[in-house]
């Protein structure tokens, strides 16, 4: 076997899916402290906090409580490479949560026990189920008083449409929470055992049968296990592992994060079960596999001072094929100009790392002054354009004024490297000379304009606008876009990559425009390439 077969087999590149609240951030820290990366728990917030407090504009997410920024972790276990994409779990920042889920190949869907499936749950495993993405379940706070367990089945099946299969089983919840056995490899596991860094190890069985099994459960508790496990076995499909990589059915966990209770069981079944890094398709290739000695890969998100000290942007670049090492140079398939990567990053827990050498699945971070852009390909070799990264459709429009006429030029630079940063959606009207900015969150109003008065130094205003949609406008035929083009002049604006873009006052002038010009293509997202 290659190195770079080796290294692809170990890599499990992966995000979680959760509701606000949910204790994403919790099962985060506990992942990480299997992997050695960090010594303490509550470092990743802490950590994250001191940060953030830095940076001016990250106030209104502090105020709020939640968290924007998304980042990279990686960490080893059991020979495994793990990196853990961060996803901000505020409903307002969905499309740049949409675009992390492009670079992973599997998810871990983490439930509050007591709430099952909930708003922004059900959104985010939307996209992953568009992506046929496996998805594992990790039902928390089980020292709670939860929802009945098979109940939480049964929503988990009725609400999302998927197969169900527990790998583990609780035992009691709330303060009556003993533990869970593990139904794939026959062990008991105990909760009062688990406290501190170190879980239980487990106590092997021979089913749920085992005499020994008294020696640890009350009497009740015991014979409602084996009753339960006898409904399991009857009422749930056994583990499919083709079910799963197919995204059609997810092996369910129940635990308590913050207990670091079945956080080992859930990575080691990541670990076994999730797949390894996977075949991407491009426009002019078909799939690439991972395995391509070529490198290649493609930015699926910007985001500008991470690190106070520098004022540049990150590139967060997601490795598809080939082996990375450090000072290469990489063809930007589209300006087709060479990027030397003499100082890329690589995201260990601890803290930014220069990469040496990466490998598909993982993640590295170019430092760059916005020559890349979300979607943008990088390739030791041909141009490829990875098809796949949407752009989604504003849902909110404004208009946006620098406070002071004179600074006009100074707003339209900041608003062209937000809108490549894919923070929001930018249109310059063909006419006139404000700028539109599209948002999928009215929040992010809020945050721009923080950005740009602290930022760029322009304060500006943003305005409501009676505009109804802008959507993107493609025709196989030039003659007849640019016609639509010239006919709609006062109704037309480009975005920030120079696309067309029909501006609708209202659902009637956008239907009419559908009518009198069928050929012409109206789109809601658009794929970055
Ligand atoms: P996030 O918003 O999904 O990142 O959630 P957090 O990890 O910040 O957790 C939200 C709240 O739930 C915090 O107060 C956590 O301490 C709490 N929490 C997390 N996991 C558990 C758990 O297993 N049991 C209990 N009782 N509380 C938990």
């Amino acid at each position: 076997m290659s190195t770079l077969e080796k290294e692809v087999n170990r890599r499990r590149t992966f995000a979680i899916i959760s509701h606000p609240d949910a204790g994403k951030t919790t099962l985060t820290e506990k992942l990480l402290l299997f992997g050695g990366a960090i010594q303490m728990a509550g470092e990743v917030k802490a950590r994250g906090d001191r940060r953030r407090a830095r940076s001016d504009w990250m106030k209104v997410e502090q105020e709020r409580g939640i968290s924007v920024a998304s980042s990279v972790m990686s960490f080893e276990y059991d020979g495994r490479m793990f990196n853990l994409l961060d996803t901000p779990g505020h409903e307002d920042f969905s499309e740049d949560t949409y675009r992390v889920l492009t670079a992973v190949d599997s998810a871990i869907m983490v439930l509050d026990g007591a709430k099952g499936i909930e708003g922004q749950t059900r959104k985010l495993f939307e996209v992953c189920r568009l992506r046929d993405m496996p998805v594992t379940t990790f039902i928390n706070k089980l020292d709670r008083e939860s929802l009945d367990p098979f109940e939480l089945l049964d929503l988990i099946e009725q609400e999302l449409a998927l197969d169900v299969t527990p790998v583990t089983w609780p035992i009691g919840m709330g303060r009556d929470f003993k533990g869970c056995y593990d139904l794939l490899n026959d062990k008991l596991i105990l909760i009062e055992k688990s406290k501190g860094d170190k879980p239980d190890e487990g106590v092997v069985c021979e089913g749920v049968d085992d005499p020994k099994l008294a020696d640890y459960i009350p009497e009740h508790q015991l014979e409602k296990l084996r009753e339960d496990i006898e409904m399991v076995r009857e009422l749930c499909p056994a583990f499919d592992q083709q079910a799963y990589l197919d995204g059609t059915m997810t092996p369910v966990y129940f635990g308590s994060a913050i207990n670091n209770f079945g956080v080992r069981e859930l990575l080691e079944g990541i670990g076994e079960r999730a797949p390894k890094p996977g075949v991407y398709n491009t426009v002019e290739k078909g799939g690439i596999d991972p395995l391509d000695p070529k490198v290649s890969g493609f930015v699926f998100k910007i985001q500008a001072n991470m690190d106070p000290k520098h004022r540049d942007r990150i590139a967060f670049f997601r490795m598809v094929s080939g082996k990375f090492k450090r000072g290469m140079k990489l063809k930007h398939s589209r300006t087709g100009k060479i990027i030397n990567l003499h100082n890329p990053v690589l995201f260990l827990a601890q803290d930014r790392e220069l990469a040496e050498e990466a490998w598909p699945g993982d993640i590295i971070g170019i430092p760059n002054h916005g020559n890349l852009r979300i979607g943008d390909g990088l390739t030791d070799g041909d141009t490829l354009s990875f098809t796949g990264i949407p752009s989604f459709a504003p849902e909110h429009i404004q208009t946006v004024r620098p406070e002071d006429p004179m600074k006009a030029k100074h707003l339209a630079k900041a608003l062209q490297q937000l809108a490549e940063e894919g923070a929001a959606s930018v249109f310059k009207p063909t006419i006139g000379s404000e700028w539109y900015v599209g948002v999928v969150g009215m929040l992010q109003f809020e945050v721009m304009a923080d950005r740009i008065r602290t930022e760029y130094d322009v304060p500006c205003r943003f305005e409501p606008t009676s505009l109804y949609t802008a959507v993107w406008v493609e025709c196989d035929d030039k003659h007849k876009l640019k016609k639509f083009i010239d006919d709609n002049r006062a109704n037309m604006a480009e975005d920030h990559n120079g696309a067309p873009v029909f501006l609708a006052r209202n659902s009637w002038r956008l239907d009419k425009a559908k009518e009198d010009y069928p050929e012409v293509r109206f789109l809601n997202t658009r794929e970055q390439t």
